[in-house]
């Protein structure tokens, strides 16, 4: 998608997307910063877009468009490029410092040659006969020596120790960024990218080892009706819930991510269906009997329920068409009454 975009911001509607990004984003009383005008670029760029839509959802919702709500949205639906400037920033700062250490180590080494030719000179010199004087001009160089050679040791050291605690902050900030992009904010479960990352690594893994997975995808039953009800920041906080809920049964090699607004899906390597059925059996019950209250008011706000549908990988099968098994069996367990579990048929759907 960002190629596309890329691409038609060089070509001659260019200027058309330009303007409809910015009277859009006047439309919405969206500031025109450098971030949301290249969020609003993909967005008109890419309509019906996973960006567009979840644009679309907040603006529908009366959201807001705050920097963190930017800056969420760039890091998962921007993530590539953004990335790439931070990664490249750091490994900048990261050749400053081995080019830094690298000096500090030839300065070093330097001076402890010099040192070892001068208490060589010292060693013939003493070989001689000396007079008071000379010998103690001798030691009083030698000494001298020694306190420089000693000074640039302990230079070199602070040196090498602010580099290796430059390059721990580094590391410690690439990892933050690593962990933004691929996290959802709200719920801090894994975001949509890094699910699909996973589930692409997990199936691969799954056909190489011959190993069974399971998928099952989850979403919350008649949720616009709760937000009606009680509004966008409650419905948050019941995303919230279900989450920890979702999060709780998914230790790794589990694998559980917010997949869309109020959907949610897991990957179950190396389980089959039983197990999977029982895991989402325990979602769907602890949700379904949690009676919920609101935060703000403490008003007793009945339970939710959710639907789930799961299936195991066939051999054969692609991600895509497992996907959508899974997807059906959700369908299914909304048709059929929600609160409830449907395990994906073993046969492929018809394309
Ligand atoms: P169903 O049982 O068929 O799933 O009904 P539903 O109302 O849950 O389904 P629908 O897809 O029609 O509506 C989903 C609603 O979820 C729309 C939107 O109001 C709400 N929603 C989606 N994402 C968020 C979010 O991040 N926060 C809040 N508060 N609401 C959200
Ligand atoms: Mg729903
Ligand atoms: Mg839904």
């Amino acid at each position: 998608m960002t190629g596309d975009v890329e691409s038609a911001l060089r070509a001659p509607q260019a200027y058309d997307l330009a303007r409809q990004a910015l009277q859009a984003m006047e439309r919405h009383r969206v500031w025109p910063t450098p971030l949301n005008y290249e969020l609003w670029l993909h967005y008109i760029g890419h309509p019906g877009g996973a960006l567009a839509q979840e644009i679309e959802r907040l603006l529908s919702m009366g959201e807001a468009i705050t920097e963190d709500i930017s800056e969420s949205l760039a890091a998962a639906y921007l993530p590539k490029a953004r990335l790439n400037d931070q990664i490249r920033d750091a490994g900048d700062v990261l050749n400053r410092q081995l080019a830094s250490v690298a000096e500090a180590i030839q300065k070093a080494k330097r001076s402890n040659q010099t040192y070892g030719e001068t208490l060589a000179g010292a060693g013939r010199t003493l070989g001689a006969d000396l007079d008071a004087v000379a010998l103690k001009q001798t030691i009083d160089g030698l000494s001298a020596a020694t306190r420089r050679v000693q000074r640039e040791n302990a230079s070199l050291e602070k040196k090498l120790a602010e580099s290796a605690a430059e390059v721990t902050r580094l590391k410690e900030h690439l990892e933050q960024v690593r962990r933004d992009a691929t996290t959802d904010a709200l719920t801090n479960l894994a975001n949509r990218k890094a699910f699909d990352e996973e589930l692409g690594r997990a199936c691969a893994e799954a056909v190489q080892k011959n190993e069974p997975l399971s998928l099952a995808v989850i979403d919350i039953d008649h949720f616009k009706g709760f937000n009606d009800t009680w509004g966008h920041q409650t419905g948050d906080q019941v995303i919230r819930y279900v989450s920890s809920v979702i999060g709780r049964m998914a230790p790794p090699p589990r694998f559980a991510a917010r997949y869309g607004g109020e959907e949610f899906a897991m990957i179950f390597p190396r389980e089959r269906v039983d197990d999977v059925s029982s895991a989402l059996e325990e979602i769907r019950v602890e949700v379904s009997s949690r009676m919920l209250k609101r935060r703000s008011t403490n008003e007793d706000l009945g339970a939710v329920t959710v639907s789930a549908g799961f299936a195991e990988m066939l051999p054969g099968e692609s991600v895509e068409t497992l996907l959508e098994r899974a997807d059906a069996a959700l369908y299914a367990s909304k048709r059929t009454g929600r609160n409830r579990i449907t395990l994906a048929p073993s046969v492929a759907a018809a394309a």
